[in-house]
Parts: structure tokens; sequence; C-alpha cells
């Protein structure tokens, strides 16, 4: 019923060339690939090229991996929403973990750019997700909830359509330490159930919930079979063609 996206985050990696020879890995092996959205996020200064690269009746859709909350003005360093569908993307990544605890970005700042891109016609990945101190202190569900609801406040359930939200609990991230497929779907069906809560059934049922944190190709098939994990933030492992490749092409055969 939902269309599985695997995302790649590519952080801050990758010269200009790089970028475009990994992006046209990608992009030959979608060539076979079914009923899967792919989506990779270069570092800013590849943008452009990226998208020039791709072929223009490819699968990849191009992501930035932040944006600032204002169209334009005195905002030294930061990069617009408009500039990011000028550059070809057609989504954002908004509230990673890395911007949320290196950068200090608030709910309040996450829901200020969620707004700003998705005005600018941006799709928005809005991740969300515990720390191992918050898990483990048991403020996993009321952490989820602020994050969840902060971040989607004022939207309207059109908005929600062009949203996915991605839960990447920060103990997973880059630490190879994976949630079980178990701890994933606990996550993902409890954000799925807010979200019905905030707006609607039907728009709790529509929108993507990826998961993030550690995603490899031994592990992505195991997640994939959860019921409400609708695919993959992928950051470490979507630096190699071969092992986005297997995570593209992820089953969820017994
Ligand atoms: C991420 O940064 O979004 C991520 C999930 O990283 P990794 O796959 O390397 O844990």
């Amino acid at each position: 019923m939902r269309t599985p996206i695997i995302a790649g985050n590519w952080k801050m990696h990758k010269t200009i060339n790089e970028a475009v020879e990994l992006a046209s890995s990608v992009s030959d092996a979608t060539a076979v690939l079914d009923g899967v959205e792919v989506i990779i996020a270069p570092p800013f200064t590849a943008l452009s090229r990226v998208a020039e690269a791709l072929p223009a009746d490819g699968r990849v859709q191009l992501a930035a991996q932040n944006c600032y909350c204002e169209g334009q003005g005195a905002y030294t360093g930061e990069v617009a929403p408009a500039m990011l569908v000028d550059a070809g993307c057609s989504h954002v990544i908004l509230g990673h973990s890395e911007r949320r605890q290196l950068f200090g970005e608030s709910n309040e700042l996450i829901n200020r750019k969620t707004h700003a891109a998705l005005d600018a016609g941006l799709r928005v990945i809005l991740c969300i997700g515990e720390t191992l101190d918050e898990r483990e202190s048991g403020r996993m569900f009321e952490v989820l909830k602020d994050q969840t609801a902060e971040g989607l406040k004022g939207l309207t359930p059109e908005q929600m359509d062009q949203v996915v939200i991605a839960y990447e609990p920060v103990w997973a991230i880059g630490t190879g330490r994976t949630a079980s497929a178990d701890q994933a779907e606990e996550a993902h069906s409890f954000v799925r159930g807010l979200i019905a809560g905030l707006f609607d059934k039907p728009v709790s049922e529509k929108v993507r919930i990826l998961y993030g944190g550690s995603v490899k190709p031994d592990n992505v098939d195991g997640l994939m079979a959860q019921q409400n994990v609708d695919g993959a933030l992928v950051g470490g492992a979507s630096l190699k063609a071969d092992d986005f490749a297997r995570i593209m092409n992820f089953s969820v055969e017994a």
C-alpha cells in the first residue's frame, strides 16, 4: 500500500566528481528496480552537478541534507529551500540527529524549516529519534512524541502527503548497532499512532516511516519485513554502490 523508499544520506562525503560517479552507479542499479523510490542526498556542493548527471527519465530523486527556514537574506552560510529546488532537489532531510546534537537545532527551528521547505515545493524527510540515555531512562516515547508533534506543528493533512518520517535512534547511527526489527517496529507503530492523533487515520496510514541507523545489506530484509517500516534512511552503507544496490533490492520473502 505504501511505496517503500530507500534513501542515502551521504553526509559530508564525496567531492563533486566522486558524487557524480556514485550517483551514476546508483542510477544504473535502479534500472531493474520496481516499486521502490530511491533518493540520494549528496553534499550541497555536488547537488546541481549530480542533478545534471542523473538521467531525466531516471528513478533517482535528489535530496539536500538541510536547508534554512528563510527564503533569502543575510544568513551567511545558509541555503534557502528555493535554492535547493533550483539545484534540482525534490527533497530535503530535516532534523537529522547530527543537526540536532552538533548544531543545536531545536524542534521549533526544525518546524520552521519544514514549513519553509514545503512552501518552496520540496518534500521533507523529517528525522526523529531518541538517544541511548533517553531510551534507557524510559523517555523514548516522550521524546518521539515531542519531536513528531513539534516538528509537524501547523501542517495541514494535505501537506503531510509531502512529508516522510525517518525514525533514527541516535544510538544506532554510525555505530554499527542497529535497532532490532522488533524495536524498529515498536517505534514506528508508536509514531504512526501519534500521526493518527495529530491528523487522522488516513494520513497516518499513508505516511511513509523510514528506519535509519546502521542499515546494511545484511539487516535490511528483517527491518523491511516489519509492517510499519516503509523504507530506510542509510548513512554509511549508501557510500558504497554495491551495498546501497543490495539495500535497494531488499527482499521481504521468507
Ligand atoms: C544516518 O545518518 O541517517 C544514518 C542512518 O547513518 P548510518 O546508516 O551510517 O548509521
